[in-house]
């Protein structure tokens, strides 16, 4: 089972990096994808892509250990933001991703595409936690 068809995707936008120091800007995108896979198979599906993609989280944790950094640079991260309107908080899952709300680099692509929708716990559409984290 794969991930599905992309439906919408934003521009790729530069950004410096969040939370940690690094030699190179970031890139981010922001996407829109049909699934017949449940949240959690997604979430195996996106690990499987970033492996594919060169993400070695193995020599991550090496680095983290030794940096004491909690991010460390690699060659792509892929979160899960929203699934439909479902709300998890299990373990290896947090859907809505928790936070989204602090960054700029992840709000600013999802105003493109979907800045109307709402969160599901906090009810607040996109475009306002954009601008209620640009108004902090
Ligand atoms: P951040 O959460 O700050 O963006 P990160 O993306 O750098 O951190 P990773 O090392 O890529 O963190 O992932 C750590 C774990 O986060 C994953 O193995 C996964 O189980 C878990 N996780 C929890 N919620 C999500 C989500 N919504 N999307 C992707 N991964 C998630
Ligand atoms: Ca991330
Ligand atoms: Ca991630």
């Amino acid at each position: 089972a794969r991930i599905g068809a992309v439906l919408r995707c934003s521009h790729c936008y530069g950004s410096a990096p969040w939370g940690f120091e690094a030699e190179q800007p970031f890139v981010n995108q922001v996407l829109v994808a049909d699934t017949d896979l449940a949240p959690h198979e997604v979430l195996a599906e996106v690990h499987r892509i970033e492996r594919e993609l060169g993400r070695n989280r193995a020599a991550e944790a090496v680095e983290r250990a030794a940096t004491g950094q909690r991010y460390v640079s690699r060659p792509i991260d892929i979160d899960i933001l929203f699934y439909d309107d479902e709300v998890i908080d299990s373990e290896r899952l947090t859907v809505p991703h928790p936070l989204m709300g602090e960054r700029e680099f992840a709000l600013v692509p999802l105003c493109e595409i979907m800045r109307q929708r709402r969160h599901p716990v906090t009810g607040r559409t996109v475009g306002e936690m954009l601008e209620e984290l640009r108004n902090k």
